[in-house]
Formats: structure tokens, sequence, C-alpha cells
């Protein structure tokens, strides 16, 4: 197998999708309940979505930061309307989106440290990795960037001082199992960074754009960063990461301080434009609730199952037999997507077009695997 061995893979090819559903090269239909890791919010084959990048395709793929393009300038001008933001730093991926984030905060506070919560997730580049306080993820890399502490999430607001440039931090953690963050720790902690003026960054690439039933996770959360990052379902399936930047960090950077070759190009663009005229309305962020309501629900019914916890369509559901054995199992005899994030812990990020009747299924599914 010519792949480099990084990823221990399902025995699985598929060759097409659409919404919820996809289909493998033997023909066979899967429920898909992960979404490419959170990314394809719209779904499979979105007909908008296609046609948008169809459209655009044909008429400009690539012309580089040195120029301006309509989609690029109009998504920016969008981004900041509908959250804190008075500019947005365009990049291909979260890490590098993580990345900007903190070479913003180190110019905002020179030689000033980066605090991090345990068990985040922010990454596998080196800074957004040395950001990543997970043994296993970065002891083979070592030496990492120096410069990061890492806190229980219940100790960052207590760890901010004169030397801290910023705290990085998922409003809802989502690589190590969906743990929300409580309005009143993130509200510590703000408080915390306005006392010595340090900067607050959500990292905001998985919670972002909708999946938590309102367009960015802070919103619900009552609390609001100086800089968030975004990547994941940004682009609707084609790979687009941002730094959006507020009041307080917005002249740190100026020409020359950073910049990426591909990011923000007018191809991604046209596809972000298409996931915000979906995904920003009321209607449609009302029914990511109410779904996301329901498979939490469904999912206590299930006999092995503890707990479910998460926010929209975010969650996770904690359990007591091998979380890695059922996801699986539900892979190969049920044809659910689904994954583990821990020994115990299966998440479920489906696409947040999915219906009722699909949740129903999906639950339908792990019942029938017979646990
Ligand atoms: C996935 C993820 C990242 C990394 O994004 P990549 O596009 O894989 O680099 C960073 N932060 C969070 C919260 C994520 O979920």
């Amino acid at each position: 197998m010519s792949l480099a061995n990084t990823y221990a893979r399902y025995p699985v090819e598929f060759v097409s999708g659409e919404g919820a559903w996809l289909t493998d090269s033997k023909g066979e239909r899967y429920l898909d309940f992960l979404a490419g890791i959170a990314v394809n919010n719209l779904g499979h084959s979105h007909p908008r979505l296609v046609e948008a990048v169809r459209e655009q395709a044909g008429r400009l793929i690539h012309v580089s930061n040195l120029f301006y393009t309509e989609p690029n300038v109009r998504l920016a001008e969008r981004l900041c309307a509908r959250s804190f933001g008075e500019s947005v730093f365009f990049c291909n991926s979260g890490a590098e989106a993580n990345e900007a984030a903190i070479k913003l905060a180190r110019k905002h506070r020179p030689r000033g440290d980066v605090i991090v919560a345990l068990n985040a997730f922010h990454g596998r580049t080196y800074g957004a990795l040395s950001a990543t306080p997970q043994e296993a993820k970065q002891a083979p890399f070592a030496p990492l960037v120096p410069g990061f502490r890492a806190v229980e999430a219940s100790d960052v607001a207590a760890a901010v001082d004169a030397d801290t440039a910023a705290v990085l931090i998922e409003p809802i953690q989502g690589e190590s199992g969906v743990n929300v963050m409580s309005s009143e720790l993130l509200a510590g902690i703000r408080a915390a960074c306005d006392e010595v003026g340090a900067a607050l960054i959500f990292d905001e690439v998985q919670t972002g754009m909708g999946r938590t039933g309102s367009l960015w996770a802070y919103e619900q959360l009552g609390v609001v960063p100086d800089a968030m990052t975004l990547a994941k379902g940004l682009a609707g399936g084609l790979p687009m990461g941002a730094l959006v930047i507020g009041p307080k960090l917005q002249e740190v950077f100026v020409p020359g301080d950073h910049g990426s070759t591909f990011a923000g190009g007018p191809l991604v663009s046209a596809a972000a434009n298409v996931a915000l005229d979906v995904i920003d309305d009321e209607t449609f962020l009302a029914r990511v609730r109410e779904t996301g309501e329901r498979l939490v629900a469904k999912l206590q019914e299930l006999p092995y199952v503890v707990s479910v916890r998460g926010r929209g369509l975010m969650v996770a559901a904690e359990i007591n037999v091998e979380a890695p054995k059922l996801a699986t199992r539900a892979l190969l005899e049920q044809q659910l997507i689904i994954n583990a994030t821990g020994a115990t812990t299966l998440r479920f990020l489906p696409p947040l077009i999915v219906g009722a009747d699909e949740i129903d299924e999906a639950v339908d599914r792990l019942k029938k695997l017979d646990i």
C-alpha cells in the first residue's frame, strides 16, 4: 500500500454520496453520522454547493493573495458581519488557523505564554501540536515549540498572569469526546484575560458553522473571544481555514507577518459562501437543535449507554462496552458511520441536514447490533 502509514483505515472505499448517505465500491449504502469529521455539514453532493463549485471552477480557481477576488472579499465581510470579527486571515486547515492565532497572540504580547487546556486538540503542525497536550501525540516529536502551558480547563483562569499572551481553548472539546465548557468557566477565563490584557482565542474549528445549533458555539455560551479559528465545515467539504480577528487584535498583523499561497482562493471561497447561505438561517439552526435533541433522547434508550452529552449535532455517548469495537461493528455490520474518541466514548457528528427519520434509523441500526 503506497499511502503513508499514518491512519488506521477501515476496509471500505467510498465512491459517491448524497445527503447523509455514502455508497461504497460494492454499491452498498452507509448512513453517515461522522460527516467527514464535522466537515460535510451540508451533507454529500448538496446541489447548491456542487453548482457553485462547478460554476466557479469554470471561471477562476486561483490567483494568489497578491490580488482580490469577489468571492473571498464577500466571504470575509460576511464572517465579520456575523461575528465579533473586524477582519479574517484565511488558510487551508484547522491547524493552520491555530498557527495564525498563535502568531497573532505572540506578536500581541512578545514572548508571552499561550495557555491551553488538558485534553485539548488544536492540530498536528508544530505550533498547533505544541498546543495539544496529549502525551501520545506530542512525545514522539519532541522538542516542541516552547511557551505553551497546559492546565486543567477548570484551572485556566487561575493560570493567567502578566506573562500570558493568550488562552487558546475549544468551547467544546471535540477530539477528546465532546466536553462542553460551561458558560461560568469561560466567563471566568474571559475576566482573567481582560485583567492582564491577554487574548482569549476560541478554537471553533469543529464547533463552528452551525454544528452546535448556533452559527458559532460562543453565541450560546455568552462569552465573546478576541479571535476564533475555523476550518472543518467552513467550505462545505473543501479545505479552508480561517482566523477571525476581533477589535482588540485588529492592528497586530501588518503586511509580511503571515501568509499562505493557496489560502482563500475563489473556489473554496465560493463554496464557503454557499455553506453560509444554507447554515446561517434561523430555521435551519433551529432544526439542528431539534434533531440534536432527538438524537440525545434516542441514544439514551440504548441499554449500553451510560450518559449522553453535547450541543446541537455534536454529541457523544459514554458506553459500558468497548467503543472502538462497537464503532467498527456499526460500520461493517450495520453500515452506520460513527467514531470512537476514547475507550468508552462514541461520537456522533451527522451532517446538519440530517432528517428526524435518519436519526431514528441510526439508533435503530445501533439497536440491531445486539450488544
Ligand atoms: C480538527 C481540529 C483541528 C485541526 O484541523 P485540521 O484541519 O485537521 O488541521 C483543530 N482544532 C479542532 C478543535 C479540531 O477539531
